[in-house]
């Protein structure tokens, strides 16, 4: 008799986890809440689907994670993912930076392939199918949605992802069917975010997108290095690639409570150290150049409004101080709806690294977003979504 597998969630680790069960002979269905599969998937990448990168390791991802990420992809790495879409028919390009996409530059293609390979294996999706309760009892799983309809199952893989972007399907209920098998919760929190912060200069200057350099501060310590890329001041604070890079640390200290002290520091000038930039003042100053001039072609005009004080021949230290780290406060995030991943889920000791079963119900798998594993912006989280959803589904099948 085949085994029958439920998987709770048809995101990128739930369909990878459905093909590689099939392929091994068991009967698969995925019970899904939203009307499609792969909401997700057809969202990243802004619609052209950042699938993987050049580079994969464990480097990329929290810490608590690195043990079990390593070992996945020693198993499933990255020229296993390509031969997997390769083989499925889908072919790809790699940007100059390493980040990889379908050649088609459309997320739609993937999602496309990847439907017609369940649809091969008989791969069966309950959609509209918002799993409530998940209990198993005289040797089985029965799942309940909660329009009161039940499913019964051999075994369950939960792939149900994070808590970000809810609207796209995954609310964190994933959390709550794995905490009611006894299993850990590293508190969730808003991940890749853009930050709250009350600075005038961000409502001064909103709309204003320049490239710089961020570096996050708890309790007035740099806690990462510098990160080049976009900041861009907005109404409500901070936003742009390189403020969203070093969001994590800030959104964990300040969700979990660790702190009320957090800061961002930029470099508004990061094509110039501070002793040049200095000099470049003094050249200014010395051929005559006054006000807002004096940052005339390093920075946006924009910029003189909030610099006005320090526009002044006896003030350009203290200006090329602070425009190489001025700081701002911030007293939150914006929250999980215009987060890009979660940072915390299901602690990754309570399933086994091998089988991705966990270690509180036998039968039980995990894999994905649903896990305490956090990656780097540019592909790691579907890397991880893909690699740990295809070992899941071949260990549960056999
Ligand atoms: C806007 C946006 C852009 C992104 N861009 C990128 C990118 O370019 N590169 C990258 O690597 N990552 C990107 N990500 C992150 C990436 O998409 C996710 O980390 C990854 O898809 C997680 O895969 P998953 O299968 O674990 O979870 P999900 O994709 O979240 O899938 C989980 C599925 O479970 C379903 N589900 C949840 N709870 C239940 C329940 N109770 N009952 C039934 N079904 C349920 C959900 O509806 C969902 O379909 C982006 C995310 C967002 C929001």
């Amino acid at each position: 008799m085949k085994k029958k597998i439920v998987i709770i969630g048809g995101g990128g680790a739930g369909i990878l986890a459905a093909i590689s069960a099939a392929r091994n002979g068991a009967d698969v269905l995925i019970a899904e809440r939203m009307p499609l599969l792969g909401k997700k998937v057809l969202a990243s990448g802004a619609g052209r689907c950042n699938l993987l990168n050049e580079t994969l390791d464990a480097s990329f991802y929290n810490p608590e994670a690195a043990k079990i990420v390593e070992q996945v992809f020693r198993r499933f790495g990255k020229e296993d993912i390509l031969s997997f879409f390769r083989e499925i028919g889908l072919w790809t390009y790699a940007e100059e930076d390493g980040r990889i996409f379908p050649l088609t530059d459309k997320a739609l293609t993937l999602m496309d392939l990847l439907q017609a390979v369940l649809a091969r294996l008989g791969v069966k999706s309950q959609l509209n199918f918002s799993v409530q309760s998940l209990r198993f009892s005289g040797g089985q799983f029965i799942i309940s949605a909660s329009s009161g309809e039940t499913l019964h199952a051999d075994k369950v893989i939960l792939a149900a992802g994070g808590q970000s972007y809810p609207m796209m399907g995954s609310d964190g209920s994933g959390f709550k069917l794995a905490k009611d098998f006894g299993h850990r919760i590293v508190e969730p929190v808003p991940a890749t975010v853009p930050l709250i912060s009350q600075d005038v200069w961000c409502r001064v200057l909103e709309g204003q997108k320049i490239r710089g350099r961020a570096c996050p501060l708890l309790d007035s310590k740099k806690v990462m290095p510098w990160i080049e890329g976009d900041i861009l001041f907005t109404k409500y604070g901070l936003s742009g690639t390189a403020i969203l890079d070093i969001s994590d640390p800030i959104s964990v200290a300040l969700n979990r409570r660790l702190t009320k002290k957090a800061m961002v520091a930029l470099d508004l000038v990061p094509f110039l150290d501070e002793a040049s930039l200095h000099r470049e003042f003094e050249r200014r100053i010395a051929r005559g150049m006054t006000g807002n001039s004096i940052v005339a072609g390093l920075l946006p005009p924009k910029f003189a409004l909030v610099l006005q004080d320090f526009l002044f021949p006896n003030k350009i230290k203290q200006l090329a101080g602070i425009l190489k780290e001025r700081l701002f406060y911030i007293s939150e995030t914006k929250g999980w709806n215009e987060a890009e991943f979660t940072a915390g889920g299901v602690d990754v000791r309570e399933i086994d690294p091998l089988t991705f079963e966990s270690k509180k119900q036998k039968g039980l798998y995990l894999c994905g977003e649903v896990l305490d594993v956090n990656g780097r912006r540019g592909c790691y989280q579907l890397a991880w979504a893909w690699a740990s959803g295809y070992l899941t589904g071949l260990s549960a099948a056999h």
